[in-house]
């Protein structure tokens, strides 16, 4: 999917959305194009989601969408992409004649970080994710198209994880501890918020199996906590800040309907790796 015509300007609409690193290497990206857009954070509350929606509608507007609004930008569009409906959330968004276009593109973003991790793929692959949320939702799908094997699914919110396997179509197995989701598995996926702040690991790394691969979605300067300790004990590991980088640069094109430069884009995060 292609922007008829690019965005005005480009947002990340959140909530709290401070921290986010996409301001920083989507404009290194517009810089090196020579586009004129300039792309920033928007804290919206989600009862001001609408209202915001529609005066960027005016300003013919675009960018991403991050925590808490994934779920109500998908509500709200007015034309989704088939990956979009799959996923039930939308994190890339621009308008076209003021009608809204969703689309998600972290399904790209976590393929590509899944092939730098397992380069011969995931087909087949015994799979344990870790939180039942918007972006668990998009690994579901991209588990799915990659032909992964069975997928173990903890949710601290009982329930959570079948509901997401309903509006997704996929096949899950629900477990009460996220010890007990990894035992076994080949890969292990985090798709909770746990490590963003501090040290604390979604799972004791002792509990993985003899060779499990991990990725973690969270990202850190230097790494998270988890992939460090991790990786310590021989396990291959690798945090979100890849596909970050690859959802961004998968929406980039959406908008300009260019390749967008990776290259400028790293460049913009050299501290932060
Ligand atoms: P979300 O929709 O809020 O879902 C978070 C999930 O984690 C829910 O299942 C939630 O359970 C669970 N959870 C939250 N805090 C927990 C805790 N302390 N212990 C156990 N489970 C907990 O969030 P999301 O959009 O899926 O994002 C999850 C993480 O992925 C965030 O840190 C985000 O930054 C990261 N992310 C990274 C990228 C990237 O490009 N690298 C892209 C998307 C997301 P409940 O239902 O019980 O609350």
């Amino acid at each position: 999917m292609i922007a008829r015509v690019p965005p005005t300007r480009l947002v990340v609409l959140g909530h709290p959305v401070q921290h986010s690193l996409s301001p920083r290497f989507q404009n290194a990206a517009l810089e090196h194009c020579g586009f004129p857009q300039r792309y920033s954070t928007l804290d919206v509350l989600p009862h001001d989601l609408a209202a915001t929606v529609d005066c960027l509608a005016a300003e013919g507007a675009g960018g991403n969408v991050t925590i808490p609004h994934k779920e109500a930008m998908f509500a709200l569009a007015s034309h989704r992409s088939e990956v979009a409906e799959q996923t039930g959330a939308v994190n890339a968004f621009w308008f076209d004649n003021g009608a809204l276009i969703g689309h998600n593109t972290d399904v790209q973003g976590l393929q590509a970080a899944l092939l730098a991790l397992l380069p011969g793929g995931v087909r087949g692959a015994h799979c344990a994710l870790l939180g039942a949320g918007g972006s668990a939702g998009a690994a579901l799908v991209t588990l799915q198209r990659m032909e992964c094997g069975p997928i173990r699914v903890w949710s601290r919110t009982a329930g959570r994880a079948s509901a997401l396997a309903r509006r997704t179509g996929s096949h899950v197995t629900e477990y009460a501890s996220a010890e007990a989701t990894v035992h076994g598995a080949s890969l292990v996926i985090n798709a909770t918020p746990i490590g963003l702040h501090g040290d604390a690991m979604p799972v004791d790394p002792l509990a993985l199996a003899p060779g499990a691969a991990v990725l973690d979605l969270v990202y850190r300067r230097g790494g998270t906590a988890w992939v460090r300790a991790c990786r310590s004990r021989g396990h291959e590991g690798e945090d979100g800040l890849l596909m970050l980088v690859e959802q961004g640069a998968a929406a980039f094109s959406c908008w300009f309907g260019v390749q967008a430069p990776r290259k400028a884009m790293w460049a913009a995060l050299r501290d932060f790796v």
